[in-house]
């Protein structure tokens, strides 16, 4: 029987305001305000989505090499699950606080409905320098961090990834600590509790470069309509850890040129391009790009950074890097936001009236938890697929959702910042309606 509308009041509801209206947490909500404002999304979506749905907080203590033990306080938000099990980061930062796991939370949710995956938001994170930390202390902490999460994560309910501070190597504790915990007899089918894993692991192939190859793919589908090439293109990257690393390497494989990068420990150019390669090598080894020599390599200063004459500028690092003075330095055509939130409100102003073009982070950086999905959907079936496989599935995924975005900037008339947003709330909405809320 064809399904017919039902005449129903939907429900009302007043968006709760965020505590610190300078937080990131408001800068998150704000975008997502507007793009509702922008596809007239009912009055409870826009509430829903201005608070995370869980807001968990665990402080634990983990025994350090000199026999103390130490309290380490961790966070998992869990923003919405409308779509799916909520997906999202696991980070380790000096700097990891509640506002700012809540923000990277919401833009969680935004990009999974951009990107049509089946899953909601979330983000969590350690408030720790895991340099600081020996190899031993790092796997405690991890697994001691996994047991306290407990039930509150799971293949089904909330799975956790990679960002800044981890790696395949943490997920790997995170998933063997929660086999452990777990019933034998279930717990093979239970691997999928964590993506982002190593190969040997049950990883996919080609997570680790997953989200630098998705940027590459969305500028070689939404480049043209700026009139720039990928051959000769001139970048410069703002970090250089995993993102900014693969996003060179695959960039650099369709003919475009590194001028500039500059990570926590310094910044360099060359004018007729970096050795991506070797940078990429000697930057996994030193934990940075300071003291690299190649001919042609000098070392800049932030100034002179910003300032470097290039096509696009990737800012890969953490987050409101790129300000109002930043975006006054900038010297370029396109900004692609590799990392979450990287330019503030005020910057983006700047860049519009400057008329630089800002590809937003939730459709630019999407290529990782696209190639999340994709590792938890081959250990739900129980198959490996090989590279070429993983990123044919990820370029049909993120150029669909380019699309999609490039679409509604037409059809809104708005920015594309503000498309991904509103494409994103308006597939969101769509499910809301037609569930209703419970009871
Ligand atoms: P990473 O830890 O591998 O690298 C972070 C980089 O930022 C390093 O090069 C570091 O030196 C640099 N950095 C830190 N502070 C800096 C400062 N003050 N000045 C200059 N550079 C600085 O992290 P990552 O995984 O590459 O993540 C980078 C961004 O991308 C984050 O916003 C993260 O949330 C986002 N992101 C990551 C993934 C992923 O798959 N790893 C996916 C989507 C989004």
């Amino acid at each position: 029987m064809p399904l017919q509308p039902i005449a129903m009041t939907l429900p009302q509801a007043e968006p709760m305001q965020p505590a610190n209206p300078n937080s990131l947490f408001a800068m998150a909500v704000a975008s997502v305000n507007e793009a509702c404002g922008v596809i007239g999304a009912p009055d409870f979506v826009k509430a829903i989505l201005s608070q995370p749905k869980n807001e968990l907080m665990v402080n634990f203590p983990v025994m350090m090499d000199d026999g103390r033990y130490r309290i380490f306080k961790g966070y998992r938000i869990q923003h919405n699950n409308i779509l799916g099990p909520y997906k999202g980061g696991i980070r380790y930062h000096p700097d990891v606080s509640l506002d700012d796991v809540k923000a990277l939370a919401v833009w969680m949710t935004i990009k999974c409905a951009v990107m049509r995956l089946p899953f909601g938001g979330a983000k969590g994170g350690i408030k720790v320098n895991p340099r600081e930390l020996s190899g031993n202390e790092l796997m405690r902490m991890t697994r001691r961090f996994t047991a306290a999460l407990g039930d509150n994560i799971g293949p089904d309910f909330d799975i956790p990834a990679p960002d800044v501070g981890t790696n395949a190597q943490i997920m790997d504790w995170m998933m063997d600590t929660y086999l452990n915990t777990h019933q034998s007899a279930s717990r093979q089918g239970l691997m999928n509790v964590v993506t982002g894993k190593s190969v040997c692991c049950g990883g996919s192939e080609g997570r680790e470069k997953a989200t630098g190859q998705g940027i590459c793919f969305v500028l070689l589908e939404l480049l043209p309509e700026f009139r720039l090439r990928p051959e000769g293109l001139r970048l410069s990257l703002l970090g250089f850890g995993n993102v900014g690393s693969h996003t060179a390497l695959a960039l650099g494989a369709r003919g475009a040129k590194l001028v500039a990068v500059m990570d926590q420990s310094g910044a360099i150019t060359a004018q007729d391009g970096l050795p991506v390669g070797e940078l990429s090598d000697y930057a996994a080894k030193t934990g940075g790009v300071k003291g690299f020599s190649a001919p042609g390599v000098q070392v800049i200063n932030r100034e002179e950074f910003y300032k470097t004459p290039v096509d696009v500028f990737i800012p890969a690092a953490l987050e409101r890097m790129v300000d109002s003075q930043v975006a006054k330095w900038l010297n370029c055509r396109v900004v692609a936001e590799g990392g979450n939130g990287p330019v503030t409100p005020e910057a983006a102003t700047i860049l519009k009236n400057r008329d630089i073009v800002l590809l937003p982070a939730i459709l630019c950086n999407a290529g990782g938890v696209t190639v999340s999905y994709l590792e938890w959907v081959q250990n739900k079936v129980g198959v490996h697929w090989d590279v070429e496989r993983v990123d044919q599935e990820l370029q049909k995924t993120i150029v669909l959702a380019a699309r999609r975005v490039r679409l509604a900037a037409h059809q809104y008339d708005v920015d594309l910042s503000t498309a991904a947003f509103a494409v994103a709330v308006e597939h969101i909405s769509r499910s809301y309606k037609q569930r209703g809320i419970f009871p």
